[in-house]
């Protein structure tokens, strides 16, 4: 039994779903004849559908009205679109359309309460923001029909218990099993593929919640999770896994096969691959999870699994850059030997809900630096003088400062671990490119070192790197010791 997540380009456009009902459809025969068979389908929204509903509620929250309105009909049209070429059947199609209209009256109602209220909780966002899916999943389910499968669709607010940090909900491990397992596995018994929307939850009372941004993944992993899957599949618009972004490296390639260790870091250093919690789930049970191309379905994609073969020559998988970083240092001599200096930073960093990415503090205590989003470095630095007042006051510490146009470049793969000499090989290369490291950590699982670099640096950063290491060459872990 397998669970196949599509993301928002494999189902973007008819030739896209024709594509996704090909590939769907050859997984239920394959599984057919498997000890354990069944195909559960994840559905992302229709790309872009999620960011214009977004944007719809957040006009309406300034007073603008016009938007959502003018957005309803072509939301209509992209959907009915793709029924209008691949079902048949008019019935299905009407059907279909009655679904669509109900889920836009919805935000209709929705983004107008929002402008009478000219506010928007993260609450309400969440049930802006997961109409998309409510239209994708009885679409595609609708259209797998229509290629002879036997589908129902459905929502995961029946399936997907979660706390209530709307925006960045997190499952309730023992009621979504419970519920996942109730609901599908009868449907998988007699034949039926359930077609799930990704990306949404609700709380136990009911309330609809959101797994975050690109969360269709994660949901894809805890459903494959809850009913102990052969594998989860996740189905986008590239061949897998690459070693570094193809944009900035012409050379990247695609990964054979990464640990859940290594994806989890690229994923958490802004390598658009997957939602960085998918594999969680995965881990657990060991469920091997794999990358594939809905637009080259014969391409292998990327394997990921506890434990991977080595790929190219030295340890190192692949690389990654996050932007939009700000450095935050905090300065003086004073600060040696005070205890709780670091303690206090970080308190008054986690009040203001400010995520950190990377820290390092140099070994003569002098400073502290530590990289967070440039979208919460002002209030992190008016947290930390208001925390330091007195040590400000006093000379105890003489700067709390950040610096925006920061980037960390992060170097990726778990055989790095207790190999000596590779953060001198990535410090060779950055600095044959003329360079100017900022700041460096590795991460104590040892399967990433970080470099703080400017903007300007990091696609020669990216490039040196990705050459030092011949990430484009490929080498059996048998034939080369790192
Ligand atoms: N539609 C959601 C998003 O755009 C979830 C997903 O695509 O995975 O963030
Ligand atoms: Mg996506």
């Amino acid at each position: 039994m397998i669970v196949m997540k599509f993301g928002g380009t494999s189902v973007g456009n008819a030739d896209a779903f024709a594509q996704v009902a090909q590939i769907v459809k050859a997984a239920v025969a394959r599984e057919a004849v498997t000890d354990k068979p069944g195909v559960v389908v994840v559905t992302s929204a229709m790309s872009g559908v999620t960011n214009m509903l977004i944007e719809a509620a957040e006009r309406a929250a300034r007073g603008d009205e016009s938007f959502h309105q003018a957005q309803q009909d072509s939301l209509l049209l992209k959907h009915q679109v793709v029924a209008g070429r691949l079902v048949e059947d008019g019935s299905e199609r009407a059907a279909l359309t009655r679904i669509f209209e109900q889920r836009l009256a919805e935000f209709d109602r929705l983004c107008s309460s929002i402008a009478v209220l000219g506010e928007l909780t993260a609450r309400g966002l969440d049930v802006v923001s997961g109409l998309g899916e409510r239209m994708a999943a009885p679409l595609l389910a609708t259209v797998l029909r229509a290629n002879g499968l036997r589908t129902e669709a459905i929502d995961a607010t029946e399936l997907i218990v979660t706390d209530n940090a709307f925006g960045n909900a997190a499952p309730i491990t023992d009621l979504t099993e419970e519920r996942c397992r109730e609901r599908l596995l009868p449907l998988l018994q007699s034949g039926v593929v359930p077609v799930v929307t990704g990306f949404i939850g609700a709380t136990v009372d009911g309330v609809p919640t959101t797994l975050g941004r690109g969360g269709s993944d994660y949901s894809a992993a805890i459903i494959g999770a809850a009913l102990h899957a052969d594998e989860i599949q996740i189905w986008t618009d590239v061949n897998g896994v690459m070693t570094a972004d193809p944009r900035i490296v012409p050379n990247a390639r695609s990964l054979k096969q990464l640990s859940y260790e290594e994806v989890a870091e690229l994923a958490y250093y802004g390598a658009k691959v997957l939602h960085p919690k998918t594999v969680t789930p995965a881990i657990e049970k060991k469920i091997p999870v794999r990358v594939l191309n809905t637009f080259e379905p014969s391409h292998p994609g990327t394997l990921i699994v506890e434990k991977a073969q080595a790929e190219a020559r030295g340890t190192v998988k692949a690389i990654t850059a996050i932007r939009n970083m700000n450095l935050i240092t905090i300065a003086g001599r004073g600060m040696m030997g005070v205890p709780g200096i670091a303690a206090r930073t970080f308190g008054a960093v986690a009040r203001v809900g400010a995520n950190v990415l990377m820290i390092s503090q140099s070994s003569s205590e002098q400073s502290i630096c530590f990289v967070v989003p440039e979208s919460s470095a002002g209030e992190v630095i008016a947290a930390l003088r208001s925390e330091f007042q007195r040590e400000l006051e006093r000379h105890y510490i003489d700067d709390i400062h950040g610096m925006a146009h920061i980037n960390i470049v992060a170097v990726v793969g778990s055989g790095m671990r207790g190999t000596p000499g590779l953060a001198a090989r990535v410090f060779t290369a950055v600095a044959q490119a003329g360079i100017n490291v900022i700041a460096i950590a590795q991460g104590s699982s040892e399967a990433n070192i970080s470099l703080v670099v400017i903007d300007a640096d990091v696609t020669p950063a990216l490039r040196a790197i990705h050459d030092i290491f011949e990430l484009h060459i490929p080498t059996e872990v048998r034939t080369h010791k790192a």
